[in-house]
């Protein structure tokens, strides 16, 4: 059971054969068995979503259900919930209960779905391995030696172990898509705007975005399809019609324009990686697609450009932690300026530090001109380079990330190498535009991603060209052998 698709779920749903509370169960006793060595969940809380699961068998009993009516879902630690603890992978918010739902966790509630826990994470979404956590490193259950790729690391395991039928995830420059390539299964980056950031803390906001973590296209469409939407208490979040996310998945290949950017296949690119991702593209051409060679001459600029504009927005964003309102506030102090000096200091982690004095530095009255109107400045230039390609192609293809899963540790020490583990994602985030990774073979044995990116609102398309992909071939499918 715990390999269907979400529309399988639902049928089991609605044909009686099981019930919510049934299935919920079958994967709460999965997490009690696996997470202790996975890590992959930070708060459960068995009475409250056994609560949604006999609610949710009320409504399916009445009649009523939605399609993920009684499927449970695991949640980023990064949403409020209400009644839950909501971390965000730090110290700082280790006791902090959320007051109310974000729009994504109201959606999900409304949707009649189950909460199956909160998903660990990097320390407020920084890092690329789940390594910076308050709570420890996830393992990548593909291999426990290895990460699970970040920052929705926790929510990245969950899913390819099958502790739940899909999850949430945020990306500020690959945190959906890479773990989803380092794990083995499909993660949706959507257009900015389209999920409300409502209740979702804050990271980066003009580069922070919710999606879907889960096993196909297909499931990805459906969950986009709850998540998506207007919402008038985040300013950011467009007023556009409602879309059906399904609708295009079994759109026809033939004719379909694939544009690779050259510098996405050129140093840097682990040559497994590499041999995967042409295998795939070379199926599309058996679908029909016609490839294009297009150039993004930005790109290699949009690691530096996001490592001055994602911490001054962290930095900015971060200091409503001052230890008074809510949150870690240290056990002693002499005057208020030492307590929100201790307070901050003893309730963040390295990372998180790092980020907030490189932000406040760039932010400063000395350095704002040449480093943050800059950068902002060359954000224009890497946005650019997407309209001038999305003259000459449909869709966009590359590989994901630029390796495979590492070792835990292998990196820890070297922020930049880390850094680079989003080279290939973070150019759709400062340009606002829809990313996705979908599996696309193996490399020694580790799951390899394959990216899609499209243009802005073309997320039906996207997931239409991944459905097609996933259709006729069974990449998707694979699970970690010893853990189903
Ligand atoms: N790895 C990137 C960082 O550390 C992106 C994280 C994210 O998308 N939340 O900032």
């Amino acid at each position: 059971m715990i390999n269907s698709s979400l529309k399988q779920f639902g049928q089991m749903l609605a044909k009686k054969e099981i019930s919510s509370v049934e299935m919920t169960q079958t994967f709460l006793n999965r997490i009690q068995q696996y997470n202790p060595s996975i890590n992959a969940f930070i708060t459960l809380d068995a009475d409250k979503t056994l609560a949604q699961a006999k609610l949710a068998d009320a409504r399916i009993a009445a009649g009523t259900a939605a399609p993920l009516t009684g499927i449970p879902i695991a949640q980023k630690d990064i949403f409020c919930a209400k009644g839950w603890r909501t971390t965000c992978g730090s110290k700082m918010l280790e006791t902090f209960k959320a007051p109310y739902d974000a729009h994504v966790i109201s959606q999900f509630d409304a949707e009649g779905a189950v909460n199956l826990g909160k998903t660990n994470m990097d320390e407020f979404a920084m890092g690329s391995s789940n390594e910076t956590s308050f709570f420890g490193g996830v393992k990548n259950p593909w291999d426990f030696d290895r990460v699970p790729g970040g920052s929705s690391g926790g929510s990245a395991a969950a899913v390819a172990a099958r502790l739940c039928a899909a999850a949430t995830g945020t990306d500020t420059g690959g945190s959906i898509r890479q773990p989803a390539s380092l794990c083995g299964f499909t993660g949706l980056k959507p257009t900015y705007g389209l999920v409300s950031r409502y209740g979702m803390i804050a990271f980066a906001s003009s580069l922070d975005q919710a999606g879907p973590m889960a096993k196909s296209a297909e499931d990805c469409a459906l969950m986009l399809d709850v998540m998506a939407g207007f919402d008038e208490r985040d300013s950011t979040s467009l007023n556009r019609p409602k879309e059906l996310y399904t609708r295009d998945l079994n759109m026809a290949l033939k004719g379909l324009r694939i544009g690779l950017p050259r510098e996405y296949f050129s140093e840097g690119l682990d040559a497994n990686v590499a041999k995967v991702i042409e295998a795939a593209i070379a199926e599309y051409k058996k679908l029909g697609a016609e490839i294009v060679d297009i150039s993004l001459p930005n790109s290699q600029l949009s690691i530096p450009v996001y490592y001055v504009l994602a911490p001054a927005e962290a930095s900015s964003n971060l200091s409503r932690y001052d230890g008074v309102r809510y949150g870690h506030r240290a056990a002693q102090y002499d005057d208020l300026m030492d307590m929100y000096m201790k307070s901050r200091a003893e309730g963040f982690g390295a990372e998180v530090k790092r980020r907030i004095l490189i932000g406040t530095y760039v932010l400063s009255a000395g350095y704002y001109d040449a480093y943050y109107l800059k950068a902002q400045q060359i954000r224009r230039l890497i946005a650019d380079d997407f309209v001038q390609a999305f003259k000459k192609c449909d869709i966009i293809m590359g590989p994901t990330a630029p390796s495979t899963a590492f070792k835990a540790g292998e990196k820890a020490d070297d922020p930049v190498a880390m850094y680079l583990q989003d080279v290939y994602t973070i150019a759709t985030n400062l340009a606002g535009l829809p990313g996705m990774s979908i599996p696309a073979g193996f490399s020694n044995g580790l799951p390899v991603g394959l990216q899609i990116m499209g243009n802005y609102f073309d997320e039906a398309r996207m997931l239409g060209v991944a459905h097609a992909y996933q259709q006729v071939t069974d990449w998707h499918q694979k699970a970690p052998e010893g853990i189903l």
